[in-house]
């Protein structure tokens, strides 16, 4: 029997054999592409090519991909666990045809790998063609299914929809017909009960897709039409886990050996056997799968965290727990102890794993802990909502209740519900469905974009990016395009030479102007994305004529600035990893004129000494005015060789660019200084932790430093100009305080000898209400001393007495205070209840205890109405 790695190998093997070149998995988490956040096929790395960005290196080309599919167009998470065949993450094997071969050899080429090579038994194969579709004038393709009728018998050619058989990418771009492989997994028995062929495409866990073979040949345009793609794809997808289970003759993905060695973990751990209970199995399926998401995701620099791709790893983990908790009786953190079973078992063919270990462990660890005093929580907050309920005599909690439990402290719904049967209870589901339908409704609005289709300007070859050497350079707009996405409207151009540097790996990207050569019209270029490989540059409004000839200009000023403030990053790293030591990496940056952000691994607070020496270090080599030493498209061996520090997950084809000042090698494709001296220096502002062993440091340099360091004189002047300039300002500032610390505790000895002697007055001053004795107090006084002066009521009367006061402080502000004592609050009597009733007349509120409440107000014009309410209730006692 062939292991998974085996058949990995054969795959590559195979295609290699066919004259492609084997290429790496992209990263699983996408950083720089607004419209994705993960890798969900094969295709994702070379959507630049197939969009026609940029040339194919190699005309054919395969892989083994690390795919997830949790969010957007493919999400399969609830899928994932219930049946044996869907993950959230998984190997997607595939082959590439740019503008090279079509139909016949990829149909071919599969048809001999799963066959001839891997032994797979056709009559259990299937395939599924485009049966087409007449409004839009598509009609069967015949092609493909001649070419499988070589290999099948017709009644194993199965037509299929436009939802099944049509491939789109998106609203608009490149698209065509494709063939699914399927194979029949049952018994003979069975197989001769029911055709396979009836089963296709029917949610039969045994009757199930394996491959897809794309066709692209068409592009759509935004008006829906079809027109014909100049450069055919072939793009083809085979799930890895589903071959596996077919070659090693098993019923689901979770028993071959992908899967195995997790589910014995787990099974270990738990002390529960797999294939026994249902809902046991379930729940092992969920955390064996979603492990590998999550410690794959943070290998990819993708932590669980508030916001995008890092809220939907969050969820997925939060998942895994609650299946964990509820159906394993794991009430303690238990996934991070599964790490070292995946490294084993995937580490080798996936080395970015064994490499972060202990921060994978770490993370998850405290991403366990931290969601499992939040399930505490839900559950005691589920447990109030269930009692307040069943004292209005209700069966129900509401939907919003429900829905507040599950968005804002990512309480799972259906842990909602268990727990409401338990206690015989339900929630209001359709109140439920409208508040999720709000929130989805506001979620997709915020996203909407709205582009009409690109207006070609000129017929110019790929984009070439100036902007190392160069601030300014002639150009053509090649195309643009209209954009509308929430309340905001603009322009996309795409420039033929452009100098701007598009938004990327944390660097904002260029702003600066477009200036027509003929008529001098300018136009600002606010910003500058990055889309599928090229620089998208942001304008508000068009040229008058886009086909002029331009200067594009970018602002030096903010570029030199953002430049030191890059090339500080490096010099940060370095001195971080020289003052804590080598496991220190780079997690993320931001980088504009402003301010610099450097995130960073690392398990404990940088202690205030050490972020001087770091500081110390880097601006050391500030003044060494070090010269940047640039290698431009380095193949990433080369990079290595070089000393730049290994980095993982960069995608096939990149040469890479490497920046050194001296010891410090990084591949980057930012813009740097020319010299480290141009950083003029640099300010750590703070350090902090934004993650668990993620720390992160802001700084500034250059003019910014200058500007700090001018409001802190300037702070210390104006402190010092307060004390007279005196010689030692440090000493004269405790003197100040020391001063008022003493002044204040005078008062307050003063106020409570003066509260004493008013207590006595006012008690002598008082009347007689129903049988009880009232001591009033008005006019204006400090709030403390009404206190003291209650409580001296309360203990120098202590029999049948209350005090009423309706006071203004030294602001104006009226405050009603009532105090009772004892033996009246025993007759049920209460002060809070008086208060209220006051605080009416001088629109206020407040509250407290039966014997001391207090109430303030906005309104002290009504003190006196509120006085006499309160005497009027006391009447009715
Ligand atoms: P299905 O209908 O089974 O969900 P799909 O139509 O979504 O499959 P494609 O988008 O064509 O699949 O992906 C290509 C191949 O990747 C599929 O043939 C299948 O073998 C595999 N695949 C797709 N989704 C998953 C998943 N969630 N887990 C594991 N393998 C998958
Ligand atoms: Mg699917």
């Amino acid at each position: 029997m062939l292991t998974a790695k085996e058949i990995r190998d054969s795959f590559k093997e195979f295609f290699k054999s066919k004259g492609h070149v084997i290429v790496p998995s992209a990263p699983m988490v996408i950083k720089d592409d607004p419209t994705l956040m993960f890798t969900n096929a094969g295709m994702n790395q070379f959507k630049d090519i197939i969009f026609g960005n940029k040339a194919a290196r190699n005309t054919r080309v395969a892989d083994s991909q690390k795919c997830l599919r949790v969010s957007g167009k493919h999400n399969d998470l609830e899928e994932v666990g219930m049946d044996t065949y869907h993950h959230t993450m998984f190997e997607m094997l595939g082959n590439w045809s740019f503008g090279d071969y079509f139909k016949e050899e990829a149909i071919d080429w599969a048809w001999e790998y799963l066959v001839d090579v891997l032994g797979l038994d056709p009559n259990r194969l299937y395939a599924t063609v485009f049966e087409g579709y007449a409004p839009e004038g598509l009609t069967r393709d015949d092609e493909a299914a001649h070419i499988w009728e070589k290999h099948l018998p017709v009644d194993h050619i199965i037509n299929g929809n436009k939802h099944d058989n049509f491939w789109e990418m998106g609203d608009t771009g490149p698209c065509g017909p494709c063939s699914e492989i399927h194979i029949d997994l049952r018994s003979d028995e069975e197989r001769a009960a029911i055709p396979g062929a009836e089963l296709v495409n029917k949610d039969n866990p045994q009757v199930i897709e394996i491959w897809n073979l794309v066709f692209m040949q068409y592009n759509r345009k935004a008006d829906g039409s079809l027109e014909p793609l100049p450069a055919r794809v072939i793009d083809t997808g085979m799930g890895f886990e589903r071959l596996c289970m077919a070659l090693q003759g098993k019923k689901s993905n979770y028993d071959t050996d992908v899967f195995t060695p997790l589910i014995n973990k787990i099974a270990d751990l738990s002390g529960k056997k797999y294939g026994e209970d249902h809902k046991v199995d379930i729940a092992m399926r969920v955390i064996a799968d979603h492990v590998r998401t999550i410690a794959f995701s943070i290998a990819d620099s993708q932590l669980p965290g508030n916001a995008k791709a890092g809220y939907v790893i969050r969820r997925i983990l939060r998942r895994a727990v609650r299946y964990a908790y509820t159906f394993l009786g794991q009430k303690e953190a238990f996934m991070y102890r599964l790490v070292d079973t995946l490294i084993a078992s995937m580490g080798e063919a996936y080395p970015e794993l064994p490499a972060q270990r202990e921060l994978i462990m770490k993370v998850i660890k405290e991403e366990e802990d931290a969601f499992l005093r939040t399930l505490d929580k839900g559950i005691a907050m589920l447990e109030g909502a269930i009692a307040s309920a069943r004292k209005a005599g209700k069966t129900e909690i509401s939907g919003k209740e429900a829905f507040t439990l599950y968005d804002t402290y990512g309480f799972p719904l259906d842990l909602t519900e268990l727990i409401l049967k338990e206690n015989g209870m339900t929630m209001d589901q359709d109140g439920f469905d409208v508040e999720m339908q709000a929130q989805k409704t506001r979620a997709r609005n915020a996203a909407a974009v709205e582009a009409t289709d690109w207006v070609v300007v000129n017929e110019l070859p790929d984009q070439e990016f100036v902007g190392y050497d160069k601030t300014e350079a002639e150009t053509q707009i090649a195309r643009y395009r209209h954009v509308k996405q929430k309340n905001r409207e603009y322009y996309q151009v795409i420039l033929g030479v452009t100098p701007f540097y598009a938004e990327m790996g944390g660097q904002v990207g260029d702003r600066g102007y477009l200036e027509d050569t003929a008529t001098g019209e300018r136009i600002e270029i606010y910003d500058t994305k990055r889309e599928n490989g090229i620089g998208v540059h942001l304008v508000a409004k068009m040229p008058a004529n886009p086909a002029s000839t331009f200067r594009a200009v970018i602002d030096t000023e903010a570029r030199n600035a953002t430049a030191a403030n890059h090339t500080a990053t490096h010099l940060l790293h370095q001195a971080l990893r020289e003052v804590l030591g080598t496991h220190v990496e780079q997690r993320g940056s931001f980088v504009s004129p402003e301010i610099l952000r450097f995130d960073f691994s690392h398990f404990q607070k940088v202690t205030p000494e050490e972020l001087r020496r770091v500081e110390r270090l880097a601006n050391k080599r500030v003044r060494m005015a070090i010269a940047r030493d640039e290698h431009r498209n380095v193949p990433i061996e080369r990079a290595r060789e070089l000393g730049a520090m290994a980095l993982f997950g960069e995608k096939y084809g990149d040469e890479v660019r490497v920046i050194r000042y001296g010891d410090s090698i990084e591949l980057c494709g930012g813009t740097h200084v020319e010299n480290t001296g141009n950083i003029g220096m640099i300010k750590i502002l703070s350090e902090s932790s934004i993650a668990s062993g993620i720390r992160r440091i802001e700084a500034v340099t250059g003019a910014r430093v200058e500007d700090m360091i001018d409001e802190a004189t300037d702070t210390v002047h104006q402190i010092s100009a307060m004390f007279n300039n005196a010689p030692n300002v440090l000493q004269a500032l405790r003197k100040a305080i020391d001063e008022n610390a003493a002044l204040k505790k005078e008062i307050q000895e003063a106020m409570l000898e003066r509260a004493n002697a008013l207590t006595a007055t006012l008690i002598e001053k008082s009347t007689v209400i129903n049988g009880m004795r009232l001591v009033s107090l008005g006019g204006i006084r400090v709030p403390d001393m009404v206190k003291t002066i209650a409580m001296n009521v309360r203990r120098d009367s202590p029999e049948k007495t209350i005090f009423v006061a309706t006071t203004k402080d030294n602001a104006g502000k009226p405050l009603i205070t009532v105090a009772l004592t004892d033996d009246l609050v025993a007759t049920g009597m209460n002060a809070a209840a008086l208060a209220r009733s006051g605080a009416k007349a001088i629109k206020g509120g407040g509250g407290g205890q039966p014997g001391f409440a207090q109430a303030g107000g906005k309104d002290a014009e009504g003190l006196s109405a509120a006085y006499d309410i309160i005497i009027d209730e006391l009447k009715k006692h």
